[in-house]
């Protein structure tokens, strides 16, 4: 898999399942059903199964080693120093 299209995955689940954990949490803390807090699983696994894809497949094509997640996408590798992909 691509660097590129791995840190969008992990970009889209991981902000998709922070969404709904909080979403899930308020709602189930305003309404008090139960059922939302079931939700709640499911919410942190596709968080975290956007973590795993970004931990495996994001890493620099050249040298493979991981790349920093916490921000955007450097221009440059931060382990070899060559030059990624600008095409975004
Ligand atoms: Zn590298």
């Amino acid at each position: 898999m691509h660097y590129q299209k791995a840190y969008r995955i992990y970009r889209v689940l991981l902000l998709t399942g922070l969404g709904l954990l909080l979403l899930n949490a308020l709602l189930g803390r305003i309404l008090s059903e139960p059922v939302f807090h079931k939700f709640l699983f499911l919410d942190t696994a596709i968080a975290l199964a956007g973590i795993a894809i970004g931990g495996k497949y994001c890493r620099c094509p050249f040298c493979r080693k991981p790349l920093d997640l916490r921000s955007k996408l450097p221009a440059y590798c931060p382990h070899c120093g060559k030059k990624l992909d600008s095409d975004r």
